[in-house]
């Protein structure tokens, strides 16, 4: 195989992969998320808005953490400590603790990001239009603080058809307080 042929493939593979993940190079700012051009979920209203100034935001989160939520990282696929977790509980967001998911509706879609098939209630997530990358998607934010989350696509299974394809480090597991003994990772690691 020449090195066009190579390349070629290498190119496709990259636009394939971005174009189903996770990762953002745009991060608009939260001033400008009620904007017209972007999609709301739920009735569009953010819900007890939670304002955390910089450097609270920098105390509270590690550098991972606020590197993700607040400048629209992503984390590299199967390395963040969800994406391959089973456990019974709620997964809140870790920048201001609304709850955002739950693990009835987590399944593996083998993309290396957590995903879920629908929010825990569409009122607690915003949509927002995405065109980085050169490409229309559209990105989960947390509808409280405004937390880059990951993005939403329509390769889900039943019954939404959705998947929320979401960042480990954008999330905090809290277990079901019914289910002892679960081996649950450290929310401060990757
Ligand atoms: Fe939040």
């Amino acid at each position: 195989m020449n090195v066009v042929k190579i390349s070629f493939i290498v190119l496709l593979a990259a636009i394939i992969a971005a174009t189903n993940s996770c990762s953002s190079k745009n991060c608009p700012p939260k001033d400008k998320s009620a904007s017209k051009e972007n999609v709301q979920a739920g009735d569009g209203k953010m819900k007890d808005k939670v304002v955390m100034t910089d450097d609270q935001l920098r105390k509270k989160l590690t550098p991972e953490q606020y590197r993700i939520t607040q400048k629209c990282g992503t984390e590299l696929p199967f390395t963040g400590k969800y994406y391959n977790f089973k456990g019974k509980g709620k997964y809140v967001c870790v920048a201001c603790g609304k709850e955002l998911f739950h693990s009835d509706t987590k399944y593996d879609s083998g993309s290396g990001w957590p995903s879920f098939y629908e929010p825990a209630d569409s009122n607690d997530i915003q949509l927002l239009k995405d065109t980085s990358l050169g490409i229309t998607r559209t990105e989960v934010r947390c509808a409280h603080c405004a937390a880059h989350l990951g993005h939403v696509f329509n390769d889900g299974p039943p019954p939404t058809g959705l998947r929320f394809c979401i960042n480990s480090a954008a999330l905090k597991f809290i277990p079901d307080p019914n289910v002892p003994d679960q081996n649950i990772p450290d929310p401060n690691d990757k």
